[in-house]
């Protein structure tokens, strides 16, 4: 049975229109804040807070969102490398509670030093 795509009015993530790509249960659209040039978020449709609610289809298409939007990226920004990432919960930095992933196209040199890459999400914590 197919998912119903429930909304929440005022939520940004559901009344996002400037659309990339979408497919029945997922859209992408480019972050207002890039991290970097190409900086992506891919999201389900229907409104729900995080990554923890998501249902399997919805995260087969999501992934489908990921794959073609690596695809566009690639072609039109040439990046190095990628950090793919999902914020869960205000304590992990999530601000938006409509679940959401970040494609965030990386560059030889936009860090002195990667090594670690999400790992260095704590400042005080890098090496
Ligand atoms: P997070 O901190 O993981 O919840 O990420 C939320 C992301 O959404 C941030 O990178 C913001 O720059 C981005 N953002 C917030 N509002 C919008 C919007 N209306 N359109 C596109 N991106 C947005
Ligand atoms: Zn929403």
């Amino acid at each position: 049975m197919a998912i119903e795509i429930t909304t929440l009015p005022g939520c940004p993530f559901c009344e996002k229109a400037e659309l990339i790509i979408e497919n029945d249960y997922a859209k992408a659209f480019w972050d207002i804040h890039p991290v970097n040039p190409g900086h992506t978020l891919i999201v389900p449709k229907r409104h729900v807070s995080d990554w923890w609610g998501v249902l399997p289809e919805e995260k087969v298409a999501i992934d489908d969102l990921v794959m073609q939007m690596k695809a566009i990226l690639d072609e039109k920004y040439h990046p190095d490398a990628y950090n793919i990432g999902m914020n869960l919960g205000a304590d992990a930095g999530q601000t938006v509670f409509h679940a959401h992933v970040h494609l965030i196209p990386r560059y030889f040199g936009d860090m002195r030093v990667p090594e670690g890459g999400v790992r260095n999400l704590i400042p005080r914590k890098l090496k």
